[in-house]
């Protein structure tokens, strides 16, 4: 089902800019599934998420956590990488969820992860309505799904990468000890 050459949305069909579909990348096997926004110019060249700066900050904080980025599986609601990375109005940008939907269904109906983290404010809006991130931030926000702050906005904010730390770890702590998602929303 996955068209490396998709160009059923606005982001597929900005042939200037992007030069192919990013899909996700990591264990097929993981426990847990990160979930950013949409790939940037370095993932467009590389062809995997979350590589170049955010990327890089993103393993620091999984290290911190002890978690090893090749035993988990990262990948973004949108595959095609917006131009100048800046996300199109939200009238186009639901089209894209609606054609890009389905390839994160599938990737998460293969996967069956026990724990989802939802990377920033868009994944958050884009999955669940909730908007802004603030509140959310760290908190359950829906079956096995957490959210915290999206790596770059971390990045312009150094203090904050304690909660990314801090979340990873919770979470890595809850797959160890086998703890399926039968939590309450807390807010
Ligand atoms: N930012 C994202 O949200 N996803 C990527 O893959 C890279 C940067």
């Amino acid at each position: 089902m996955r068209d490396p050459n998709c160009k059923k949305c606005y982001l597929g069909q900005q042939d200037h800019v992007i030069t192919r579909c990013i899909w996700g990348n990591g264990n097929l096997q993981s426990k847990l599934v990160l979930i950013g926004e949409a790939p940037g110019e370095n993932e467009d060249r590389g062809g995997i998420p979350f590589i170049g700066r955010s990327g890089d900050l993103l393993d620091e904080c999984l290290g911190l956590a002890k978690i090893n980025r090749k035993d988990i599986y990262i990948t973004n609601p949108l595959k095609c990488r917006p131009k100048d990375n800046k996300l199109p109005s939200d009238d186009i940008l639901r089209q894209c969820i609606k054609e890009c939907g389905p390839y994160l269904k599938e990737e998460l109906e293969q996967i069956n992860p026990m724990y989802i983290i939802l990377l920033g404010s868009a994944p958050l809006k884009f999955l669940t309505g909730y908007s802004p991130i603030t509140p959310y931030v760290n908190k359950k926000v829906g079956y096995k799904m957490y959210a915290t702050w999206h790596p770059s906005y971390v990045l312009r904010n150094l203090e904050l990468k304690k909660d990314l730390v801090y979340l990873f770890s919770l979470i890595r702590d809850k797959i160890e000890k086998g703890e399926n998602d039968v939590e309450m929303l807390t807010f």
